[in-house]
């Protein structure tokens, strides 16, 4: 016998995320991953290494708490919003009889996590105009625990309909949660739902340092929710969740300094994809959707030769499963006029 043939049945079937850096790529500009692409620097200390960390870090909670506006009792945080979205699953459905609905196109991590325990993924695809199509999901909410908003969305990067979201909470009022996935809303902060938490005891917020705040590499996430959901997640939470120098490096991220920071980053980013989507929207034939995160969704005529033209000169993007779209992350000024200018000469119509 195989070792493969070990494994559970649901993990050999199972095609993992194909994540930008699985996808690999070799190159000067990556602008696949929504990667920001500002480096900055922290303080580690590692004089308390020898003992466990915090199941939840008092001061990085309340440090994001106060960042989003809410009582600390509604925060929880994890190993990025990933890990929400898994403890989420674990702890609100029932392998092999209940299910998560999320409404494609969208982020691919819902479905994944869902598949590996078991859980049946039911989807709605969002409407032409990428909002969520209300009445199907209704007539889809049977057995279903879970349902995934993602606003911004990746990859389509429109907001969601905040009245929609409103008639989603009370549609699913004590059968479902509805999860919002604001992985991008410090680029839009307005947009974010979180003032809905105290009226919808089924609402549920995903964040991240990942995007906004420049910490992809910290892995370091939040939900927010209701004290009732929190307290069932810490259930299911390991024992030890965050390392302690992540606790240390988010917390110095989310000082007051570290907020004006990625203020003026945000800023910064916004401008150039200001300057990505006018540049791309002069192009014949070249479709820029309005975006409200750090990346824009961008069709093109033929997307598939200008991605591999892209790839092989170095300039790395993600393809996505929309009709001849393109994701572009928005990096640095330099990175976006390269990428404009290329893509520019590709299409001949310099
Ligand atoms: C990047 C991303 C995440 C994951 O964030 P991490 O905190 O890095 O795990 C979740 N949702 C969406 C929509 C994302 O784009």
């Amino acid at each position: 016998m195989t070792i493969a043939k070990l494994a559970r049945k649901t993990v050999r079937e199972l095609t993992p995320y194909q994540s930008a850096r699985r996808l690999g790529g070799s190159g000067d500009i990556w602008l696949n991953a929504n990667e920001s692409p500002f480096a900055n620097e922290y303080n580690i200390s590692c004089s308390r290494l020898n003992r466990y960390s915090e199941c939840q870090p008092a001061e990085l909670i309340q440090a994001y708490a106060d960042y989003a506006g809410v009582p600390k009792e509604q925060v929880l945080t994890s190993r990025g919003a990933d890990e929400g979205i898994e403890l989420l699953i674990r702890t609100f459905c029932e392998p092999n009889q209940e299910s998560i609905l999320y409404c494609p196109p969208t982020y691919g991590m819902y479905a994944i996590s869902a598949e590996t325990f078991n859980i049946a993924t039911k989807t709605v695809p969002l409407t032409a105009d990428w909002q969520l199509d209300l009445p199907a999901i209704q007539d889809n909410l049977d057995g279903v625990k879970l349902v995934f908003v993602c606003s911004p969305n990746n990859p389509t990067g429109n907001l969601m309909k905040r009245q929609d979201i409103e008639a989603l909470l009370d549609m699913t009022a004590n059968k479902a949660l509805v999860v919002v996935d604001e992985a991008y809303i410090d680029f839009c902060p307005e947009a974010s739902t979180v003032d809905l938490l105290n009226q919808y005891p089924n609402l549920v917020i995903l964040r991240t340092l990942s995007k906004a705040f420049a910490l992809a590499g910290l892995r370091c996430g939040f939900t927010l929710a209701n004290n009732d959901v929190i307290e069932l997640l810490l259930k299911v939470i390991a024992p030890y969740p965050v390392p302690v120098p992540v606790a240390d490096i988010a917390v110095q991220a989310l000082s007051p300094a570290g907020l004006a920071k990625t203020k003026f980053q945000v800023l910064d980013l916004c401008a150039n994809r200001a300057y990505l989507q006018a540049g791309l929207s002069m192009l014949n034939d070249v479709r820029v959707f309005d975006g409200y995160g750090n990346y824009l969704l961008v069709q093109f005529p033929n997307a598939d030769a200008l991605f591999n033209a892209l790839w092989d000169h170095g300039i790395i993007l993600r393809r996505s499963p929309i009709e001849n779209c393109i994701r572009i992350s928005v990096g640095n000024r330099d990175e976006c006029e390269k990428t404009l200018a290329f893509i520019r000469e590709q299409l001949k119509q310099n």
